[in-house]
């Protein structure tokens, strides 16, 4: 009966769209590119608050520099001042002297600082640079992953058309009825509604075929519809 070869042709078709459905829904692809996406957002903030603090370091050289430029000004102007013969004032002359002492002192330690913050700036420098290097390999996987991942889709759903295509002729074909009772056991028995019945035992729920009904089977015509009496799946015959 062309109808029953139709059911079994449908099963079949659906076992593999359903199939296909998982795969593309269960991707390991999806996965990886799941945890890359969140380690890559981890290196990204940890990436900003570093930058954040190379910011403010970089503030700080500036404001050294800055005061090392205006003591080493003051200085000059002392200088300029000690030396222009317009003072002679010898308290004077020595208040000078003493005020370019304390300028100096003041600059040596501004240096030191420095030099010390410079440090600080330098590997600052060097973790962002392995930060920002480390950031475009994940940038670049990311991209790779999701090329091949579309591509996997793409794949998926080319043969889901295909099968999804003939699965409808296939429906068309069908008795309404026996279409209507095959989508509706499917719904109920997790997508598998015909099975064979292999040596008196379902093949979907692993059940044995009492006597009786496995006699009543045996002298029936091939065109009735049977089901199992235990999950009421439908069998191919
Ligand atoms: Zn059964």
């Amino acid at each position: 009966m062309a109808d029953f070869d139709n059911l079994k042709q449908l099963q079949e078709l659906d076992l593999i769209i359903d199939g296909l459905r998982r795969e593309k829904v269960n991707l390991p692809e999806k996965d990886k590119l799941d945890s890359l996406c969140k380690e890559l957002d981890r290196l990204t903030n940890y990436l900003s608050k570093k930058e954040e603090e190379f910011h403010k370091v970089e503030m700080k050289q500036k404001k050294l520099e800055g005061e090392i430029d205006t003591i080493t000004n003051k200085v000059k102007s002392e200088e300029k001042r000690l030396y222009s013969g317009v003072i002679s004032n010898s308290k004077e002359l020595g208040a000078i002297q003493k005020e370019i002492e304390s300028l100096n002192n003041k600059k040596d330690e501004t240096e030191t600082e420095l030099i010390e913050h410079l440090d600080l700036v330098d590997n600052l420098k060097g973790v962002l640079v392995k930060l920002n290097n480390q950031k475009e390999e994940f940038l670049i996987a990311k991209d790779k992953l999701e090329k091949k991942t579309n591509s996997t889709i793409s794949d998926i759903d080319i043969k889901l058309d295909e099968l999804c295509k003939q699965r409808e002729e296939t429906a068309s074909l069908t008795d309404n009825d026996l279409l209507t009772l095959y989508e509706e056991t499917r719904a109920e028995k997790d997508g598998l509604a015909v099975v064979e019945l292999k040596d008196g035992i379902c093949q979907g729920c692993g059940m044995e075929l009492s006597a009786e009904e496995a006699d009543k089977m045996s002298h029936s015509e091939t065109q009735i519809l049977w089901r199992c009496e235990h999950c009421r799946r439908i069998f191919l015959r």
